[in-house]
């Protein structure tokens, strides 16, 4: 058994780990592996000639010297965009112990684009394959260029085949018994399966999201999605036989076509989806130009011979790449995580072409996982924006519910506030209102309850003497020649006097019992619950002393004062009582005044009304004037 056999067969002792990478590898790869049968081992070599006229026919190259063929990696040969015909060489020989009587083979040609393809070597006529024939006209019905063959041990075919097309010129090959290339096949188509079922899954949900949400995003989501995976789908060949495997051209078309059009939706996504506008208008004007160049190559697409409008469309999706990634770079740096997101899942995207790319020119092996890789790439990173539209549904509702949390610490706020300032206002109004009551019911001048309180006050005041049992009595007090003092020393004078007699009017009355108010001008009156009439004439020589006791100074003078006070005494009643009372009181004033003056008179007990009759306020003044005998 030869070394590189042996590495085949997995002989030798390799540890467990190894076993489990290889195993790996077997799956990713898809290489070759045949349980139990020792495997055949195919020999090819791949060259090729260049014929830029393109007028060689089939023997002419045949006979072609050997340096006129380049000779190129047996997995296939990459040219790019040539106008040329090419003549590839292919000599395939067979080997393996299993290996006695031709076997059923297939050789496949792994790049559905290439638009003419002519086999010579199998028969007297050329097989007559290529994207630009209908799909019917295979030999074997299949997304890539299959060529059955028979391969004789010990024995090399010799093929040549000539290729002239408009698509880029990727020629990758393979040779494997037919049987095994089923078996390959069936799983490759699995993946495919898989990729299709990804796919319609995504788009359903996104279309539900976007019925349910009515956000467009989904829509330009959908569309983008729609159009990769119908173009990821057309360079594997699979759109061309499985939806218009009658129309080639349209099969051409439909390439760019798709390619710029989900560029289109694309970008106009990405700008929704990064809200491009609220960073800087220039970054949304950027991706508007974007948009539109894609537009322009979708019609491109339409209208140029294929190779230019295919080209054209790379042009724009490259710069789009470009331009996008540059732009999601800029806002990613800024800090939006939104653009992190977008380019690790456009580059996953991304990197599924270029793998695909790196194996068609042979830099990566041809196997079904790196033919997959575009449809990896999309499938995830569609799998990867729907959970990322999700997200935002789930950011978005977490913005609003914060919203809502701080419209509501607002209002609680503000209620809060509203509350402190009405308590506030309410406070200082029962403040005003009571400054005011008592403004109302005070004389300005002496402090003093003014007359309009004391006449409120009467019915409280008999209500109250009634139910103590106690008498009431009331005194009229008047500030004798107050004229002559106002007229000697000035009405300032007058003044200050006027409040000296009602400081010493105060301090001669109990606190809480008694009710002294400032009757009118130069007058007072007090009433004054008392046990008899014995305590009501104390109360009013009290009174007269204090005014008398003591001149008022003012301006370095000394101003004598005295007062004259009237005094009626009452039990029980109503307010018309303590009226008549008043009334009676200023009758023994005048008494008083007309004794001389500085002196108090008490209304006979027999001339006080028990009950009020409206008669009484011109009753008797006899007095008695222990204060006049002074
Ligand atoms: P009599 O002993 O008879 O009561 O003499 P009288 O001067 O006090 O008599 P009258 O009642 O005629 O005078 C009251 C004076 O009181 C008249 C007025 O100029 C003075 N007067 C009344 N109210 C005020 C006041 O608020 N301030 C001042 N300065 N004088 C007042
Ligand atoms: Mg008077
Ligand atoms: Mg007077």
């Amino acid at each position: 058994m030869d070394k590189a056999r042996q590495q085949r067969t997995g002989g030798g002792r390799r540890p467990g780990w190894a076993a489990a990478l290889q195993a790996l590898a077997l799956l990713l790869l898809g290489l070759p592996c045949r349980a139990g049968a020792e495997p055949l081992r195919y020999a090819v070599a791949l060259s090729y000639h260049e014929d830029a006229p393109g007028r060689l026919d089939v023997s002419q190259v045949r006979a072609l010297g050997e340096s006129a063929w380049k000779t190129a990696k047996a997995e296939g040969a990459s040219l790019g965009y040539t106008r040329s015909v090419v003549w590839f060489r292919l000599r395939i020989g067979l080997s393996g112990p299993a290996a006695t009587a031709p076997v059923d083979s297939i050789l496949e040609i792994g790049y559905p684009l290439l638009g003419d393809v002519q086999v010579h070597g199998l028969g007297p006529e050329p097989l007559q394959l290529g994207a630009l024939r209908p799909f019917a006209q295979r030999p074997i019905p299949h997304r890539h260029f299959l060529v059955p063959l028979s391969v004789a041990p010990g024995r090399t075919l010799e093929l040549l085949v000539r290729v002239r097309t408009e698509s880029s010129l990727q020629f990758p090959v393979r040779v494997q018994e037919r049987s095994q290339a089923e078996v390959a096949d069936a799983g490759s188509l699995l993946m495919h399966g898989a990729y299709i079922g990804v796919v319609l899954a995504m788009l359903a949900y996104n279309l539900f999201m976007w019925v349910a949400l009515r956000d467009q995003l989904y829509g330009w989501y959908l569309g983008w999605m729609l159009l990769i995976a119908t173009f990821v789908l057309g360079m594997s060949g699979l759109a061309y036989q499985w939806w218009w495997p009658d129309s080639p051209r349209w099969n051409l078309v439909s390439l760019p076509l798709s390619l710029s059009l989900s560029l289109v939706f694309a970008t106009e996504f990405f700008a929704r989806f990064l809200q491009l506008a609220r960073w800087s208008r220039t970054i949304r004007r950027i991706s508007s130009v974007i948009l539109l160049l894609n537009g322009l190559a979708a019609l491109a697409a339409l209208a140029l011979p294929y190779s230019a409008a295919v080209q054209f469309s790379i042009a724009c999706a490259m710069v789009t790449v470009l331009v996008c990634s540059a732009q999601a770079m800029v806002i990613a740096r800024r800090g939006e995580s939104a653009a992190r997101l977008f380019l690790f899942n456009f580059s996953i995207l991304l990197s599924g072409g270029v793998v695909m790319a790196l194996s068609k020119v042979g830099i990566l092996p041809h196997a079904p996982m790196t033919e997959l890789a575009p449809q990896l790439g999309s499938g995830v990173e569609l799998l990867l924006f729907s959970f990322a539209l999700a997200m935002r549904v789930q950011s978005e509702r977490r913005l609003r519910e914060q919203a809502q949390r701080e419209v509501i610490a607002q209002q609680t706020r503000l209620t809060g506030e509203l509350e402190r300032r009405v308590a506030e206002r309410t406070l200082a109004l029962e403040q005003a209102n009571q400054e005011l009551a008592s403004l109302s019911r005070t004389d300005a001048l002496t402090g003093l309850y003014n007359r309009r309180y004391l006449d409120e006050r009467l019915g409280e005041e008999a209500a109250r003497s009634r139910r103590s049992g106690r008498m009431l009595a009331v005194l009229m007090i008047d500030i004798d020649h107050f004229k002559r003092l106002n007229d000697t020393h000035g009405h300032a004078a007058g003044d200050v006097c006027l409040q000296a007699v009602a400081q010493r009017l105060k301090g001669a009355t109990r606190q809480g019992q008694d009710l002294l108010a400032r009757y009118g001008g130069e007058e007072f009156c007090l009433l004054a619950p008392v046990a008899d009439s014995t305590c009501a004439q104390q109360l009013a020589e009290r009174v007269r002393l204090a005014v008398a006791q003591a001149p008022v100074p003012w301006a370095g003078q000394s101003l004598a004062l005295s007062v004259s006070v009237g005094l009626a005494l009452g039990r029980g009643g109503d307010r018309d009582a303590v009226l008549a009372l008043q009334r009676v009181a200023d009758e023994a004033l005048y008494a008083a005044k007309a004794a001389g003056r500085n002196c108090w008179r008490l209304a006979l007990p027999d001339a006080l009304p028990e009950r009020a009759p409206p008669s009484a306020a011109g009753a008797g003044a006899a007095v008695l004037s222990p204060a006049a005998a002074g």
